[in-house]
């Protein structure tokens, strides 16, 4: 079943590509499975004021470990559920997950989690009208200031005006929006104004390289004061070292993520270690 050149030998490239379509075709065969037998967990990474190093939120994270293939990385199995159709679905269990995590910690931690709980949305779930209203539905009993709702800044950027509306709609409901990935959507001004986004996520790719790259380190002081500009707050992603997170203290970053303040953990684990006295 091998494509065959005309000198009946196989090609390679398209021998490659026939073996990656199928382990994407099973991935999303196994995927749905995991979704639907409730075998996806979150992982919780605090978020941190940087000039304090108080403990202000926390992100869920989807992680998905498969029995043949052990851990698949969200860089892999999400783009995959938003191709095949499963996003909503893993959306929905992401929700609903949170909001019994959150209930979880309230019953059993010496302190609740203070600030929000941000949740990754993608593009496919913003695109449905009745979203805020969906989201309520999915976890009721936890108030609308418990959360915060991320999405890329290339993903607002798909449909601009829709987003305007539906970020006014959450808004008002009283959930917090973060633009997630700033910095690599190119996302114009004016729109960013509209917005009515109460976060800027820093690109963890600005980051990474801030220290030794001064271009790099003036794009993540033009998104801190654009942010201060705008009245929005700025958290920095992929804070490792703490020659980084020094420097984004100095540059009025507002609070920070990262393996350098603490790693995406099991709900209990991150209870113990930032929930208890
Ligand atoms: P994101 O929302 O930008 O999440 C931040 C990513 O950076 C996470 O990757 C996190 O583990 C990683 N990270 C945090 N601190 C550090 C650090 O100090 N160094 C480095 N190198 N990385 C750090 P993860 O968990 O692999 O997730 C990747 C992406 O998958 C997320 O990017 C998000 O876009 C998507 N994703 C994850 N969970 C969900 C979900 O429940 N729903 C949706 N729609 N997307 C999700
Ligand atoms: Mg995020
Ligand atoms: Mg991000
Ligand atoms: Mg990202």
């Amino acid at each position: 079943h091998h494509a065959k050149r005309r000198d009946n030998s196989t090609c390679p490239y398209t021998q490659a590509m026939h073996h990656a379509l199928q382990r994407r075709q099973r991935m999303s065969e196994r995927l749905s499975v995991a979704i639907s037998e409730n075998k996806l967990a979150l992982y919780f990474q605090p978020q941190v004021d940087l000039a304090s190093g108080q403990l202000t939120g926390a992100e869920a994270l989807c992680r998905w470990h498969d029995t043949e293939w052990g851990w698949v990385s969200p860089g892999e199995f999400i783009p995959l559920a938003e191709e095949r159709g499963l996003i909503r679905a893993l959306g929905d269990w992401v929700l609903e997950e949170s909001a019994r995590q959150l209930m979880a910690w309230r019953q059993q931690c010496a302190k609740p989690l203070p600030g929000r709980l941000s949740i990754n949305i993608s593009a496919q779930q913003f695109a449905d009208p009745q979203l805020t209203h969906h989201i309520a539905h999915l976890t009721a009993g936890i108030s609308p200031s418990a959360i915060a709702l991320e999405l890329t800044e290339s993903d607002f950027m798909r449909d601009p005006d829709q987003a305007v509306e539906i970020t006014h709609t959450m808004r008002q409901a009283g959930y917090a929006l973060s633009i997630d990935d700033f910095g690599t959507g190119y996302s114009s001004l004016s729109y960013l104004r509209r917005f009515a986004a109460d976060a800027l996520k820093i690109d963890i790719s600005f980051v990474r390289e801030m220290l030794d790259n001064h271009h790099d380190r003036t794009i993540v002081q033009t998104i801190i004061a654009m942010a201060k500009a705008l009245e929005m707050k700025t958290v920095a992603e992929g804070v490792e070292t703490p020659a980084q997170a020094r420097l984004l203290a100095d540059m009025g970053c507002n609070e920070a993520q990262g393996y350098w303040f603490g790693r995406p953990l099991p709900a209990n684990e991150f209870a113990a270690a930032w929930l208890s006295k």
